[in-house]
C-alpha cells in the first residue's frame, strides 16, 4: 500500500517521510485519533515505504521485491497483530485469522472494529488480543529480519489488548530488538493501557479534509455534489463512516422506489403485478427484506402525520416528501395502524424464517384490503 492511496492527509505522510529522511524514526508509535481517518492505511504505507528499496520522494516505488510483497501483505518483515474471538480449533492469535485479515484489508483499508467482528461472523463475542499473542510478537521480534532493513510489527487497536498481555510487551516496547518498528494504531486513545502509552511516540491522525473526502466520494460513487456534500457534513473526517451514509442512502432510496411500486399496485389492485413484485422480493435477500419492511412501517406512520400539515412532527427526506403530498391523504386514523401492522407482522415472519414469497404476496393482499378504506 502506498501512501497515495491513502485518502487526504499530506501533512502527516511529508511528517513520516522527513522522520525518515532526517534518520529520527521512533522505535514505537501510536497513531491516535478519529476512527475511519486511515491511520491503519498510514502505518501500512509508512512501514511499506521503510522497506521499499528503491524510495522516490514522497512514497515508496511500488515496484521493488518489497513493495511487491507488501502490496500482498506477504512480506515476511511485516507482522500485524489485531483483537480476534475464540473459535473452536483455533488458537487465540492473530496469526490464526491472518488469511481474513489479509483478505479485509486488501479490499478495503478503511474498516471498523465492528467490521472486522462481523467478518469473522462473530455473534455478539468481543475481540480481544490475548496473553497468548504477547509470547508470538516477541518470538517473531526475535529473530533475525528476514528481508529488510526493519521489521514491523503493526497492533490495531491496542486499547483491545488484555492487561496480561500488556504487561508481558513492556519491556520489548520500551527497548525493541534492533531495527524494530511497533505502529499501534488507536481508535480510543484513552482506553490504551497508560503504561503502554507511556512507552510510544503519540502521533495525532486528523479526520481526513472535507473537500477532498467530497471529490473522492462524487468520483467513486457517482453522487452529486449536494449529496457528496451532505454525507461529508454528518461523517466528521471518517471514511468508514461516510460508506455506512452511502450505504445507508442507497438503501433508503431502494425502499422508497419500492414502497412507491407496492402502493400503486395495492391501490390499483393489480394482482398479477402484486405476485410478480412477491416474487422478485423473495430474491433480495432477508436482511433487505427485513429493512423494507421496517422502513415501510415507519413510512407508513410519517405519512399519516404528514395530513396534520405541521412539519416539525414528521420526518421525510425529499423524495418522501414529494411522493407523501400525493399519497398521505389515503391514510387516515382507520386504517393506519392496521396498515403498519401488516409491515411489522410481515417483517416478525423474516426474522423467523418465514418462506418470504408467501409472506410478500400476503402483504399485497392484506393491504389491497385495507387500502381504500
Ligand atoms: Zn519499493
Amino acid at each position: 500500500m502506498k501512501f497515495e492511496e491513502i485518502l487526504g492527509q499530506s501533512e502527516i505522510k511529508e511528517k513520516l517521510i522527513q522522520s525518515y529522511m532526517n534518520n529520527r524514526v521512533s522505535h514505537s508509535y501510536l497513531f491516535f485519533g478519529t476512527a475511519g481517518s486511515g491511520k491503519l492505511g498510514l502505518a501500512i504505507a509508512f512501514a511499506q515505504y521503510l522497506s521499499c528499496t528503491n524510495k522516490q520522494e514522497n512514497d515508496s516505488c511500488g515496484q521493488c521485491p518489497s513493495c511487491k510483497k507488501y502490496e500482498k501483505l506477504i512480506h515476511p518483515d511485516l507482522h500485524f497483530v489485531f483483537p480476534v474471538i475464540t473459535e473452536a480449533g483455533k488458537k487465540k492469535i492473530s496469526d490464526a485469522f491472518i488469511s481474513e485479515w489479509r483478505e479485509m484489508i486488501l479490499s478495503d483499508v478503511y474498516v471498523s472494529y465492528n467490521e472486522w467482528m462481523q467478518n469473522l461472523g462473530s455473534q455478539n463475542k468481543q475481540g480481544l488480543i490475548s496473553v497468548d499473542e504477547s509470547a508470538e510478537i516477541i518470538r517473531k521480534l526475535s529473530l533475525k529480519s528476514f528481508e529488510s532493513e526493519y521489521k514491523i510489527m503493526i497492533i490495531w487497536l491496542p486499547e483491545k489488548m488484555h492487561v496480561s498481555c500488556a504487561n508481558k510487551l513492556l519491556k520489548i516496547l520500551e527497548e525493541p530488538p534492533h531495527n524494530t518498528i511497533f505502529i499501534l494504531v488507536s481508535d480510543e486513545r484513552e482506553s490504551v493501557l497508560p503504561t503502554i502509552l507511556s512507552r510510544t511516540q503519540a502521533v495525532k491522525i486528523l479526520g481526513i479534509d472535507d473537500d477532498i473526502m467530497e471529490k473522492h466520494i462524487i468520483d467513486k460513487y457517482n453522487l452529486s455534489a449536494q449529496e457528496a456534500k451532505d454525507i461529508v457534513r454528518i461523517s466528521n473526517g471518517s471514511y468508514v463512516e461516510a460508506k455506512q451514509q452511502i450505504l445507508a442512502n442507497e438503501e433508503n432510496k431502494f425502499n422508497l422506489k419500492q414502497f412507491i411500486h407496492f402502493m400503486r399496485l395495492t391501490y390499483s389492485r393489480n394482482i398479477a403485478e402484486a405476485l410478480t413484485w412477491a416474487e422478485d422480493m423473495a430474491k433480495i435477500g432477508r436482511e433487505p427484506q427485513k429493512s423494507f419492511l421496517k422502513y415501510s412501517s415507519i413510512l407508513i406512520r410519517e405519512n399519516f402525520v404528514y395530513n396534520f400539515n405541521d412539519n416539525n412532527i414528521y420526518y421525510l427526506t425529499k423524495e418522501e416528501e414529494e411522493f407523501a403530498r400525493n399519497f398521505a391523504r389515503f391514510l387516515n386514523s382507520e386504517n393506519v395502524n392496521s396498515i403498519a401492522k401488516i409491515f411489522d407482522d410481515a417483517h416478525y415472519g423474516i426474522e423467523r424464517n418465514g418462506a418470504a414469497k408467501i409472506i410478500f404476496t400476503d402483504i399485497a393482499f392484506l393491504v389491497m384490503r385495507v387500502i381504500r378504506k
